[in-house]
C-alpha cells in the first residue's frame, strides 16, 4: 500500500501474527472471534488475482470460517457504534463552552500517535470515542459473552485490518475495558491483529481455493452495518457517516436524500473541505489524508488561529484512507492511484446497495443500546466505548537524530 511511507509503525509491518491465531484455533479451550475492517473486503481479492477493488466480503467471511473462526463479526458494525458516540460527542462540543472545537477524529492510530508526539496541545480536540475495532472488542467480551454465556477468558478477539498501526493500537494499556468489567487483570480487549496480507498468505498456505468459496454471512449481533459503517475505509467516509447520523441527532429527522453522496469529502485529494447546514447549525468540516497534509493543515490552523472556523476534522494517515493501508496487498507505485480508486469505488458501491444509510438506523445498534449501553455517552458507554490520549512529546527528543528522510513521521 501507499501507506508504507506514511505509517509510523511500518518498521513492524512484517511481524507475522498468524501463528498466534493458529495456536488459539488449535486450543480446544479457546473461542476465536474474528472481526474484519471495512477496507479488507475490497483489497483481499487482489492477492488471488482478482481485479483491484473486487468486493469479496462473502468469500472473506467463508475463508475465516474455513480457517477455524468460531464467529465472524463485522468491524463495520463497530464503525456504526463509533459514529453513534462520535456524532453525539460533536453535538455536545458544539453546545458546550468547555470542550473545544473543532473535534478531530481519532480512529486512525497513526494519526493519534502523531498528534500525541507532535501536537500534544491538540489532544483535547481529539474525539474520545474508540476506533471501530477497539470499540467492538470490549462489547464482544462483555455483552456478547454474557448473552451467549461464554467464559470471556476463553475468547480470543482477532481483528483483520488493512492497517499495520493497529498492531500497536490494540496494545495501548487503556484498551482493557473487559479486564475491568470481569476483574481479570491480564485480559485484553483485542488479543491479536493480522493484516489483509497476512490473511491472504494464510489462506494460500492452507490451500483454500479462495475463488471457489461460497459466500458466507457475518454472524448476527454484530453483523449488520449501515452504509455509513461500510464507507469508513475511504478518506472522507468517517465524515460522511458522521454527517448522516449528526443530521438526525441535531434535527430529529433523517438526513435528506441529497446529503448522499456527500461528494465534497469523497475522492483521493489530500485535503477536502465542505460546509453543511443542519437546522440552526452550519458545520464546517475537512477530511485530510496523509500525515504531511495533516501537518501543513494544522500548522496553518495554529498560525491563523482558525480553530473556531471548523467544527469537525477527519484525519487518516494513509493517502486515500484505510483502503490504501500498509497491510493491504502491495501495489506497484505507478498503479497506486488507480488501484485505490477501484477500492474506494467498491466501498461506495456497497453503500449504494444498502437501504440503511445511517448508523442510528442499524437495528443491531438499536438493540445493543437497548439491552446494554442505554444511550450514547451514557455512563456505560463512556466507560466501555471512550478513551483518552497522552502527551508523548518527550519522544521527540529520542527522534532528534532522524532526518526528514528517515523520520517515519514525516511523509
Ligand atoms: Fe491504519 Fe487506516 Fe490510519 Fe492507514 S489510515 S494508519 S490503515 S487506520
Amino acid at each position: 500500500g501507499q501507506c508504507a511511507s506514511a505509517c509510523p509503525f511500518d518498521a513492524i509491518t512484517e511481524v507475522n501474527d498468524v501463528e498466534k491465531v493458529k495456536a488459539a484455533i488449535q486450543d480446544p479451550d479457546k473461542i476465536v472471534i474474528f472481526q474484519t475492517a471495512p477496507a479488507v473486503r475490497v483489497g483481499l481479492g487482489e492477492s488471488f488475482g482478482m481485479e483491484p477493488g473486487t468486493f469479496v466480503e462473502g468469500k472473506m467471511v467463508a475463508a475465516l470460517r474455513a480457517l477455524g473462526g468460531d464467529y465472524v463479526f463485522d468491524t463495520d458494525f463497530g464503525a456504526d457504534l463509533t459514529i453513534m458516540e462520535e456524532a453525539t460527542e460533536l453535538l455536545h462540543r458544539l453546545q458546550s463552552e468547555e470542550i473545544p472545537i473543532p473535534q478531530f477524529t481519532s480512529c486512525c492510530p497513526a494519526w493519534v500517535e502523531f498528534a500525541e508526539i507532535f501536537y500534544p496541545d491538540l489532544l483535547p480536540h481529539l474525539s474520545s470515542t474508540k476506533s471501530p475495532i477497539s470499540i467492538l472488542s470490549p462489547v464482544i467480551k462483555t455483552f456478547f459473552a454474557q448473552k451467549k454465556d461464554i467464559d470471556p477468558s476463553k475468547i480470543v478477539n482477532v481483528c483483520v485490518t488493512p492497517c499495520t498501526a493497529k498492531k500497536a493500537e490494540i496494545l495501548r494499556p487503556e484498551f482493557n475495558s473487559s479486564s475491568i468489567f470481569w476483574d481479570v487483570p491480564e485480559m485484553r480487549d483485542t488479543d491479536i491483529c493480522i493484516t489483509t496480507r497476512e490473511l491472504a498468505n494464510w489462506i494460500k498456505e492452507e490451500n483454500i481455493d479462495f475463488a471457489a468459496l461460497e459466500d458466507s454471512k457475518f454472524d448476527t449481533a454484530f453483523g449488520e452495518s449501515s452504509g455509513g459503517g461500510k464507507i469508513f475505509g475511504n478518506s472522507g467516509g468517517v465524515m460522511e457517516a458522521a454527517i448522516r447520523t449528526a443530521y438526525h441527532l441535531f434535527t430529529g429527522r433523517p438526513a435528506p436524500k441529497d446529503f448522499i453522496p456527500f461528494e465534497e469529502v469523497r475522492g483521493q485529494e489530500g485535503v477536502k473541505k465542505a460546509s453543511v447546514a443542519f437546522g440552526h447549525f452550519v458545520l464546517h468540516v475537512a477530511s485530510i489524508s496523509g500525515l504531511a497534509n495533516a501537518r501543513a493543515f494544522i500548522d496553518d490552523l495554529i498560525k491563523n488561529n482558525d480553530f473556531e472556523n471548523y467544527s469537525f476534522i477527519e484525519v487518516m494517515a494513509c493517502p486515500g484512507g484505510c483502503i490504501g493501508g500498509g497491510g493491504q496487498p502491495k501495489v506497484k507505485l505507478p498503479q497506486v492511484k488507480k488501484v485505490n480508486e477501484a477500492r474506494i469505488a467498491s466501498l461506495y458501491k456497497s453503500d449504494e446497495e444498502t437501504d440503511i444509510k445511517a448508523s442510528w438506523q442499524n437495528p443491531e445498534i438499536e438493540e445493543l443500546y437497548k439491552l446494554f449501553l442505554d444511550e450514547p455517552l451514557s455512563e456505560m458507554a463512556e466507560w466501555a466505548l471512550h478513551t483518552y490520549f497522552s502527551d508523548k512529546s518527550d519522544q521527540l527528543g529520542k527522534m532528534k537524530n532522524l532526518t526528514p528522510e528517515t523520520n517515519p513521521m514525516s511523509t
